[in-house]
């Protein structure tokens, strides 16, 4: 069993701005999703549990099979149960992908030269880079690189998975199959997914937070966030002179082209004149909560 506490992080950078703001999230193990505008505090956190920068005040302590490991104070044996897979990383453009990996599997302490081998191969194959790796990385898609960075992340079978944004550039076809390998992560590692892309959390995450300057606004499942917002959301369609003339204090959410029209949300008790009621999807529940029309 692994699970990770965070608990009471917060960092103020020297320009004063202050990037977490007391956030506290239990994880199991499993796929949980950040969710969160650009500026919310996001890679700070995975920077942070990537024992990459150090916070201000605050823990977060891993426990594997009951051993509690504090990721902040022991950044050396944090490292050997963690995988990170960074937006992007520099790659040595030239280096063939399967030297390159047994190089990292060196760094990993896998010296070995028969087990790495073995390790390395099999990595390889679940990531389903085997037909390419003697091609340099250089000449790699975008879907390619985000497949080796996880066969990357996957050596020394870590417990924490942090994976920042991965889904940016990629084909649709290439981000299914990166889905898929991140689905399979989850058995027995805590996997934190950070992204701004609303769906990706829908699809893969089965608990999951969204981050708001620095806070956590909202925790659960995608299921108990729409229940939250069930009720209290409304939609008309408009015109832009109707848009104008709309009261600034509606609490509009979003407002969205539906087939050419205008179509306006809002959050309110109840309907506002000439608006209906609608189904809370996850996208209004983020816009709700990072607007903040909404405090769950
Ligand atoms: P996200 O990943 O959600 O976009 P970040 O953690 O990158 O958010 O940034 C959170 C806030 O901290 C932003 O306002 C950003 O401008 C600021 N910030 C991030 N890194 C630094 C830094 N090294 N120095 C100063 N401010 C920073």
């Amino acid at each position: 069993m692994t699970s990770l506490a965070i608990r009471n992080l917060t960092k103020t950078y020297p320009n004063g701005v202050r990037a977490l703001d007391d956030v506290s999230l239990e994880l199991g193990a499993g796929m949980f999703g950040l969710l969160g505008p650009n500026g919310a505090g996001k890679s700070t956190l995975m920077r942070t549990l990537a024992t990459l920068q150090d916070v201000d005040a605050g823990s977060a302590v891993l426990s594997v099979d009951g051993a509690p490991l504090d990721l902040l104070a022991d950044k050396e044996r944090a490292r050997r149960v963690l995988g990170y897979l960074p937006q992007d990383f520099g790659l040595s453009p030239k280096a063939r992908a399967q030297d390159l990996l047994g190089t990292f599997a060196v760094l990993e302490g896998l010296v070995d030269r028969a087990a790495r081998r073995q390790v390395v191969d099999a990595l390889l194959h679940k990531v389903n880079l085997w037909d390419a790796r003697r091609q340099a990385v250089g000449t790699f898609s975008g879907g390619m690189r985000r497949r080796f960075g996880i066969a990357v992340a996957l050596l020394g079978n870590p417990r924490l998975i942090v994976v920042d944004e991965p889904t940016a550039g990629l084909d649709p076809a290439e981000r299914a199959r990166f889905h898929h390998l991140l689905a399979e992560l989850g058995e027995d590692a805590v996997v934190l997914l950070s992204t701004h892309i609303v769906d990706d959390v829908l699809n893969l995450c089965p608990r999951m937070a969204i981050l708001h300057q620095g806070r956590v606004r909202l925790v659960g499942s995608p299921d108990e966030a729409r229940e939250g917002l069930r009720g209290r959301l409304f939609a008309r369609t408009v015109t832009r002179a109707e848009q104008e003339a709309l009261d600034p204090a509606l609490g509009v959410i979003s407002t969205r082209l539906v087939a050419g029209r205008l179509e306006v949300r809002v959050v309110a008790d109840a309907a506002p004149a000439g608006f209906h009621p609608v189904e809370p999807s996850l996208e209004d529940v983020y816009f709700a909560v990072t607007t903040g029309r909404w405090t769950p």
